[in-house]
């Protein structure tokens, strides 16, 4: 039990890394929590053993984010399963690093549909059930902002498509109680960003912390945005970053 107390959330991509982080740690303030996955279902599996074996509930449900009909059918979901939403953070993404001669258009359009119109269609959907004092909590990246080496340019644009999306929708659901918040991480250490090798060191260099985070250290502002204390902060992007942007 917590602050979260009776709260249901769902997050996306959580069956590894910052998503996981984030759904261990939200069960653990006491909120139901459903996540999403695409090909790691032993993992999924695991997020939802490790959070029941506390005594919360939790759910995994096997979504594509590029598929916007399944996108749209894991808001149901949590809903028919907890019976209501009242937190959604979109977390699930990945990044097609590459020249931009090399990319086809057909990469731009996946990586739009997974890192943007994913969270736009969840959001929407969410948003048909979500009452007064709503969450909607975006992962960004501060590569949206700064971006230190070629070949990201499909993931820097998706990226920073979220702050639009964020502060146009904080605008929009005032009246509603809702809140709307973009987290921009830096260097986080998972699967998809090691904290070793050649782009691990140019990454802390730029860092005036000097290292990686893990997705623990995520957590902590992920629980205010979702609690009741944050209800003023809206429209925001907020960079977890160790100073990167500075
Ligand atoms: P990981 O690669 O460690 O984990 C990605 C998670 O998202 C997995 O659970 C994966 O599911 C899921 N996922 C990926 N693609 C899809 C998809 N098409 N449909 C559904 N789920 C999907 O990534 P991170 O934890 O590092 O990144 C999480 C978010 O944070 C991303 O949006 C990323 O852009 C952002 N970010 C990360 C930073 C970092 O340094 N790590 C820095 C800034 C932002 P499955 O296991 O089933 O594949």
């Amino acid at each position: 039990s917590g602050p979260l107390n009776g709260k249901v959330v769902l997050v996306t991509g959580a069956s590894r890394g910052i998503g996981a982080a984030i759904a261990r740690r939200l069960a653990r303030e006491g909120a139901a929590v459903a996540i999403t996955y695409h090909s790691s279902r032993g993992h999924a599996d695991k997020v939802v053993a490790e959070i029941t074996s506390e005594g919360g509930r939790a759910v995994a449900l096997a979504a594509d984010s590029g598929d916007a009909e399944a996108v749209r059918a894991t808001v149901t979901g949590t809903v028919e399963t907890f019976g209501r939403l009242d937190i959604l953070v979109n977390n699930a993404g990945g990044a097609h690093i590459a020249p931009i001669e090399e990319l086809t258009v057909d990469d731009f359009d996946r990586a739009v549909a997974v890192n943007v119109r994913s969270v736009w269609v969840a959001t929407r959907e969410a948003l048909r059930h979500m009452g007064d004092g709503g969450r909607i909590i975006s992962i960004g990246s501060v590569f949206a902002e700064r971006m230190p080496i070629p070949n990201g340019t499909t993931y820097s644009l998706t990226k920073a498509a979220i702050g639009g999306f964020t502060r146009a929708l904080a605008r929009e659901l005032g009246p509603r109680a809702i809140t709307v918040n973009n987290i921009q991480p830096g260097p986080i250490a998972t699967d998809s960003n090691p904290s070793e090798g050649d782009f691990a060191g140019l990454m802390t260099g730029l860092t005036p912390a000097g290292r990686f985070a893990s997705p623990d250290e995520l957590t902590g502002l992920i629980v205010y945005l979702a609690g009741p204390e944050s209800a003023y902060v809206t429209g925001a992007t907020i960079n977890i970053d160790g100073g990167y942007t500075v």
